[in-house]
């Protein structure tokens, strides 16, 4: 039940309007926006009791290249809310490492590329179309968990929910008052965007992974900017070997083609890997999207925030039903295709990032099919059985090879004693 805000501390009258939505999504992004999509599709009464809380005001912008994979814009059409908005369409990716590049392009397009600015908005307005309401420029100061449900205080007012899902990205508040912690898998993001330079494809996201003294890499994907063509530039940084300076390494990136950083508008955030075990959901709180986390190897975050929302919206209308409990949520994330996926990714995160860095570049550069594979999979398509076939022969020896160091080095740290085993005693 939603409380009129005046029995409530620090509360203006203007949240009397959400009286009766008792269901709050706190962040309007992709995540928070899906979810409310797909539990209106799936009760439509319960449009009536949700309340999106977003603190900008739309259009407004979130740093991201926009790279949508194609199983993202799948569930979206689902759900009859994919936004008519600007988009390139995305035919395949790159992957230059220090020994070469490699290049995957299917017959097909694989996603596309989108502005956040405006998809974003167009996903506000279709909630809202459908009977939620959508508060802009309010931002949730504070949590408290009641006995039954939860105060949220905003800054228009304090709302009382009876549950409060955590869509609010990166730097959750949702997930601080949960408690859960930050977690190790964490990236600094420096994002820019530029003139294209003659050569430079329009339909292919182009991964640079040749500095490998950082865990992360470049990017340079087309983005639609005013009708014409840009190219969004970053650096993706996981933070756990220490800082780097993200801008100096851009701007030499960029110097190098003849850009300069300095004439561009910089943005710079922060990304949050999904970590296993992880508790998504405690009393009547809730997490979803990057507040949950989302791929840490590539700071893939769009589809995966939509599948969190199209889960949301297939598990919730049953709770309400009764049948089940909010606390199966962090079972269910887990045991799904997402869940899944995304901990196979954290769990390969060293693979990629470590010592086997080199054998995995191989990988790539020697064997196309591993990308074509790599493009399948960002589109939610079927594999083709020879990639299938060629990337299992080509992978397994070297992420046999990773995994079994990885166990030989925690066994040595959980029994220290059999790092002298075989020298002479001192
Ligand atoms: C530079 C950069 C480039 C990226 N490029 C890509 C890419 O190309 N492809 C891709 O798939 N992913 C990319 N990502 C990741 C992607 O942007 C995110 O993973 C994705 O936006 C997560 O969606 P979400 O809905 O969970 O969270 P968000 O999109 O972050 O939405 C959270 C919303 O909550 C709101 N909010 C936050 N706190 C509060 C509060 N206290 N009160 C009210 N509202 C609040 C925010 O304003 C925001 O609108 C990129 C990220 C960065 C930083």
């Amino acid at each position: 039940m939603v409380v009129p805000s005046h029995s409530l501390p620090r509360s203006p009258p203007d949240l009397l309007g959400v009286v009766g939505r008792d269901l709050a999504i706190v962040g309007g992004g992709p995540a928070g926006l899906t979810a409310a999509l797909a539990l209106v599709r799936a009760a439509p009464a319960l449009a009536a009791r949700i309340v999106v809380i977003e603190k900008g005001a739309y259009p407004r912008d979130k740093p991201c290249a926009g790279a949508l994979g194609g199983r993202g814009e799948r569930l979206l059409r689902e759900l009859d809310a994919l936004p008519q908005t600007p988009f390139l369409p995305i035919h395949g990716m790159s992957l230059a490492g220090a020994g070469g590049v490699v290049t995957a392009r299917l017959d097909r397009p694989i996603g596309r590329v989108i502005r956040r600015f405006d998809f974003d908005a167009a996903l506000a307005a279709t909630a809202r179309q459908r009977g939620v309401l959508v508060l802009e420029a309010t931002t949730v100061e504070a949590i408290t968990p009641l006995g039954r449900g939860a105060l949220i205080e905003t800054s228009r007012g304090a709302i009382q929910a009876s549950i409060v899902v955590g869509a609010d990205g990166v730097g959750s508040r949702v997930r601080r008052a949960m408690g859960t912690p930050t977690g190790e898998l964490r990236a600094r993001v420096l994002e820019v965007d530029t003139e294209r330079l003659p050569g430079e494809a329009d339909d292919v996201l182009c991964f640079d992974a040749s500095e490998r003294d950082f865990s992360g890499y470049h990017w340079d994907f087309p983005t639609p900017v005013a009708g014409g063509t840009l190219i969004s530039r970053g650096i993706y940084h996981l933070t756990r070997e220490g800082g780097i300076d993200l801008e100096a390494r851009l701007e030499a990136r960029l110097a190098h083609r003849g850009l300069s950083l300095a004439r561009c508008s910089k943005k710079r955030f922060a990304e949050r890997g999904f970590e296993s075990p992880t508790c998504l959901a405690a009393g009547p709180l809730l997490l979803v999207g990057e507040a949950a986390g989302i791929d840490p190897i590539t700071g893939e975050g769009i589809a995966q925030a939509i599948e969190y929302g199209v889960l949301l919206g297939a598990f919730l209308p049953a709770v309400l039903a009764g049948e089940g409990s909010l606390d199966r949520w962090t079972e269910v994330v887990h045991r799904s295709r997402l869940g899944r996926d995304l901990r196979a990714r954290s769990a390969l995160v060293e693979t990629f990032f470590g010592a086997d860095r080199p054998a995995i570049e191989r990988l790539f550069l020697d064997h196309p099919a591993v990308l074509r594979a790599g493009c399948r999979h960002f589109a939610g398509l079927p594999q083709a059985p020879f990639d299938l076939g060629s990337t299992a022969i080509h992978a397994l020896p070297p992420l046999f090879r990773s995994l079994s160091r990885r166990a030989r080095g925690a066994t040595l740290a959980r029994f220290p004693a059999l790092v002298c085993a075989g020298k002479p005693p001192s």
